[in-house]
């Protein structure tokens, strides 16, 4: 199935939005959506919904679930990355006090095939190939949704396998919330930009902030004569201008993780296929050929081509309209 595809060229709208700047995305929103948005709020007054985000891993399912609860009312919306609970967990178990409290709590309340010994050995041995049981993410979800309490959930990783979907149909009851609305949305993404975001990645040894050399630099670039390479310095302040660097593997792009984008690619064809529960489908891509029609031009994300200066001894930064060929070699 394809992803439909959404005009945001705006007849009249003529000003140009900096979409890196909070205050002009929010502003950017309004104009091209203030009717909707306004229609989310007034909603989220006296109701809560859940949506689950579907996507390949890297297609930005916490960029996009975490800057639409910012937009429409983050005090309504609660993002919820089952990774970030995961990998509070690993804390708990890091933690001797905290590790008593996790055991009694799932005495409690964990229903499954294995026994609590096997979870948590689960919970302590597993390497990042192996999924955890789903009793058990539900178990743990049921724990963090009652500290949230009753607000609209945007839950990123979950599902996450085809077990795990058919559970997303009856998930609402299973937490209680049982006439809240829920609906799948769906993230469209060419395996060549998730490559890109990879290879480029860069990370600051010291805060850990990513970026991307090639996407979403850093505002100081240099670079190193010796290894003939650009690099981003890190404009955190109190990184003293460290040199961002490259996670090991990353140069491989998405040659590791092809296995798992094509069960996430399963997952979203099975998503798209479920009656009776409504679908929001994003694309991260517009055809280049029809691009001037839909889309300004600011939307687009753009290429950063840098030359080093001999003359001036800095940097020349170009940017350019970013184009990949999709997953058809189009
Ligand atoms: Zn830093």
């Amino acid at each position: 199935m394809e992803f439909p595809i959404f005009k945001t060229k705006v007849k009249g709208l003529d000003k140009k939005f900096n979409l890196i700047n909070l205050e002009e995305q929010k502003e950017y929103f309004e104009s091209k959506a203030g009717p909707e948005i306004k229609k989310l709020r007034e909603f989220l007054k006296e109701n809560t919904f859940i949506a689950y985000f579907l996507g390949k891993k890297n297609s930005g399912k916490g960029t996009y679930s975490k800057m639409l609860a910012q937009l429409i009312g983050p005090e309504k919306i609660k993002h919820f990355s089952i990774g970030d609970m995961i990998r509070e967990v690993d804390e708990e178990l890091a933690d001797e006090q905290k590790k008593k409290e996790l055991i009694s709590f799932l005495e409690k309340n964990y229903r499954g095939s294995l026994n609590l010994k096997e979870i948590i050995s689960a919970l302590e041995n597993r390497s990042t190939k192996t999924l955890l049981p789903t009793e058990l993410i539900l178990t743990l979800i049921k724990r963090e949704i009652e500290k949230i309490g009753r607000k609209t959930l945007f839950l990123d990783g979950f599902p996450r396998d085809m077990g795990q979907i058919d559970f997303s149909l009856f998930f609402r009851d299973l937490i209680g919330y049982r006439n809240d609305r829920d609906i799948f949305v769906l993230i469209d993404i060419p395996e060549a930009i998730i490559d890109e975001r990879i290879k480029w990645r860069r990370i600051c040894p010291a805060c850990k902030t990513s970026r991307n050399l090639k996407l979403l630099p850093t505002s100081k670039i240099d670079y190193d004569k010796d290894k003939k390479e650009f690099y981003l310095i890190c404009d955190n302040p109190d990184c003293k201008n460290v040199r961002m660097v490259s996670k090991e593997g990353d140069e491989f792009g998405i040659e590791p993780i092809k296995a798992r984008l094509k069960k996430d690619e399963e997952l979203i064809q099975k998503a798209m296929s479920l009656y009776g529960i409504p679908k929001v489908l994003i694309r991260n891509s517009v055809p280049a050929d029809i691009v001037q029609d839909y889309i300004d031009d600011y939307e687009i994300t753009p290429e950063y081509i840098f030359e080093w200066n001999e003359k001036s001894q800095k940097v020349d930064i170009k940017e350019e309209p970013w184009m990949v060929l999709d997953d058809k070699g189009y």
